[in-house]
């Protein structure tokens, strides 16, 4: 018995009557390596030696605990392999596909790794590939959506002040939104919406008093750029860091 992602290899003689065996038997099980071997970003998760540190500086792996990644590899680490070595669309609602988005991409699992994997990125490369391989869906026509507004800021504008009063009379007098249709239910399961502020955080950068803010963080900014002893604090600080 081998485990997922195990590389097996089985050597069967087989006995006869006579002088040595008859037939020579060598069975080789990769379980998905070869497929992760070949790919250029995936390959360095093979380089893990399973010591387990990325697990435990993970604040997704804390909370979770191992079981939910439903594999013997669990933490940062598990959801790179499982996900390679097993696939993530084996079927229409494969959870394997759940596991690259199981990370807030803090960074702490690759500065505590020994090999230096570059769990991050990996975890990255794969919701490239997921969201590449999944096909058209509701939320890729969001996304596609959403970047044509973001990308022209007049539009952008406009779609803003739009999504705020129409939040606003949706909320009422409680001021929340407890519950969105379908497919954006899932938001609002468990949690209330707040209603949008009268003034986005843009308008008021682009008003007088965002205007004098910004002027008065960048001459703070620039005392403490010209401040010897915001230098000295600041190196200090970094050592301790090192
Ligand atoms: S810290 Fe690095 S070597 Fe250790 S289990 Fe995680 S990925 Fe593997």
């Amino acid at each position: 018995m081998v485990g997922r992602g195990t590389l097996a290899v089985l050597l069967v003689e087989i006995d006869a009557p006579g002088d040595g065996p008859q037939e020579f038997h060598l069975v080789l099980l990769d379980n998905g390596r070869t497929v992760a071997l070949a790919d250029r970003i995936g390959r360095e998760a093979l380089n893990c030696i399973r010591c387990s540190a990325c697990l435990n500086v993970c604040p997704v792996y804390e909370r979770t605990g191992g079981h939910s990644y439903g594999s013997p590899y669990p933490g940062p680490i598990g959801a790179v392999l499982t996900a390679q070595l097993a696939g993530m669309h084996a079927t229409k609602d494969d959870p394997n596909s759940s596991l690259p988005y199981a990370s807030s991409l803090c960074g702490a699992c690759f500065d505590a790794c020994p090999v230096k994997s570059d769990i991050p990125s990996l975890l990255v490369e794969l919701r490239h590939q997921h969201t590449e391989q999944a096909g058209a869906s509701a939320e890729k026509l969001a996304m596609k959506a959403a970047a044509a507004v973001i990308s022209r800021p007049g539009l952008f504008t406009v779609a803003q002040k739009a999504a705020g009063v129409g939040g606003r009379v949706v909320a009422g007098r409680d001021r929340k939104i407890s519950r969105l249709p379908a497919p954006f239910d899932g938001w609002t399961d468990s949690r209330d919406i707040p209603a949008p502020p009268q003034q986005s955080f843009r308008s008021w950068l682009a008003s007088g008093e965002g205007e004098v803010t910004l002027q008065a963080a960048a001459e703070e900014g620039a005392r403490l750029r010209d401040d010897p002893r915001h230098e000295a604090a600041t190196d200090t600080h970094e050592e301790g860091n090192r």
